[in-house]
């Protein structure tokens, strides 16, 4: 590699920073990856992770391999920590690269809304981490409901509270609705999963706020067909480990499930630029930061309108602005002027359950069967590698035909979270009978 050559650094291997390495391809540069995690994640399926559905690696790929045949790529596994623009270095936790252009796709995190305290008794799903976690916890509440004698506390835990109707809280709630009433009912002897209360809890007025009105009725109605109980214009006040508070309702339940805030990655405030309120980086219209123009921010971490409209924080705009920020760096190289960014929205999709989801496509309103069809061939297509396809495909077809899933396991120490907000004579109760 002549050494001439120059060097573009991607912090971040999701959704936009594979897509903008994937179009330096042919590009004269030499490009190295930097992420904090070996692996590429599919997000949009983390919620199947955390109901038992698929198991972590059917949706997460090694980044090493997914650039394996891209010569001009190397991979880093390291921790950013901050960007120096005047001196154009990354600062990593135990070390440094120098760049000639940047790209930083560090994506987005929970947000408490200033509530951090809540985060142990609520879990978010961000990580394969988070999804393991959540899954645990979901498993051990029937666990414990099963051997508990006293009524309220069985009761307890076999309530379920999601907050945020989301497409995160919306998915994970139809998900949970299904596996209790088509999965687990099997499973157990004294307790009736079927009857598992799953409430999904929403500060505004409906589910699904950012599609259709059309869209956001259907859901509820597909929710509620389900057994979930959706409860709208309901803001949380407190969460602990025995339950949550929403809208002067006090709700008793063992397990809490976040699905309500999103901020963005704290690498931003590094770039010494203005952010907005979710503090994301407020870039040019060509991706580029101001006063640091060899700078491109994209995906969740990115605010930019495009037709007089905010950009989503989905994967089809940060790999949009992904191939955009490393089609504009090879016009610079080039000697061309970099053309703005336009975003190109193709639909949202959310799905609910078997055979049942809702789309927007422009004007069209879909839902049920077709939607959720739709879905499926979307999300199985952009799923990176044959193998994780593959496997994806007959899992989901396993569960479509049999209401099975084979990924129904408790890993870690359970003890601590049967202890969970427990009344003091609880454990000897559970034992004595
Ligand atoms: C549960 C869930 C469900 C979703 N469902 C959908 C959906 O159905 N459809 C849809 O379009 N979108 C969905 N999204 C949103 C979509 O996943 C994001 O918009 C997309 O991932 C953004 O891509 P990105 O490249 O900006 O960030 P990410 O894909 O989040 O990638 C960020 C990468 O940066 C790395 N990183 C972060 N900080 C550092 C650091 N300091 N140093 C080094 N590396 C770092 C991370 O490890 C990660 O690999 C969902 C998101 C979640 C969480």
């Amino acid at each position: 590699m002549a050494s001439s050559e120059k060097h573009v650094v991607i912090i971040g291997g999701g959704f936009g920073g594979i897509a903008a390495a994937r179009a330096l391809k042919r590009a004269p540069v030499r490009v190295t990856m930097v992420d904090r995690r070996n692996h590429h994640l599919f997000q949009p399926l983390l919620y199947q992770v955390a109901t038992a559905a698929l198991n972590p690696s059917d949706i997460a790929s090694p980044i090493r391999r997914i650039l394996r045949r891209q010569r001009n790529a190397s991979v880093i596994l390291g921790e950013a920590t901050s960007i120096d623009t005047a001196k154009k270095i990354v600062q990593l936790a135990d070390g440094e690269v120098a760049y000639d252009y940047l790209i930083v796709a560090a994506g987005a995190t929970h947000s408490y809304f200033g509530h951090e305290e809540w985060q142990g008794a609520a879990p978010g799903l961000k990580t394969l981490e988070d999804a393991v976690e959540i899954r645990r916890r979901v498993l051990v509440a029937y666990e414990a409901a099963e051997r508990e004698i006293d009524a309220d506390e069985c009761a307890t835990w076999m309530t379920f509270v999601i907050i945020g109707a989301g497409p995160t809280g919306v998915e994970m709630a139809g998900a949970l609705a299904e596996i209790s009433r088509r999965v687990l009912e099997r499973d157990f002897r004294r307790i009736d999963p079927g009857r598992a209360r799953i409430i999904l809890i929403e500060a505004g007025p409906r589910v699904l706020p950012a599609m259709s009105a059309e869209s956001s009725k259907s859901a509820r109605r597909q929710l509620e067909r389900l057994g979930v109980e959706v409860i709208t214009d309901s803001p949380v006040t407190a969460v602990d480990d025995r339950g949550v508070t929403h809208g002067g309702i006090r709700t008793e339940t063992r397990t809490v499930i976040w699905a309500a805030g999103v901020a963005a990655s704290k690498l931003g405030a590094s770039l010494g630029t203005e952010l907005d309120r979710a503090g994301r980086v407020i870039v040019n219209q060509d991706l580029s930061v101001e006063g640091a123009e060899s700078v491109f921010v994209i995906g969740d971490l990115a605010s930019i309108k495009s037709d007089g409209k905010l950009v989503p924080g989905l994967s089809p705009a940060a790999m949009q602005e992904g191939r955009h920020a490393a089609k504009n760096i090879a016009r610079i190289i080039r000697g061309e002027p970099t053309l703005p960014f336009c975003y190109w929205d193709k639909g949202t999709l959310a799905t609910i359950g078997k055979a049942a989801a809702v789309g927007d496509l422009g004007r069209l309103h879909l839902s049920g069967l077709i939607a959720w069809l739709m879905w499926l061939f979307v999300h199985i297509f952009f799923l990176i590698g044959f193998r994780n396809r593959f496997i994806v495909i007959i899992e989901w077809a396993w569960i479509y035909i049999r209401n099975d899933r084979g990924a129904r396991l408790i890993t870690g120490d359970v003890e601590p979270l049967l202890e969970r907000g427990e009344k003091p004579d609880a454990r000897e109760r559970m034992l004595s009978k």
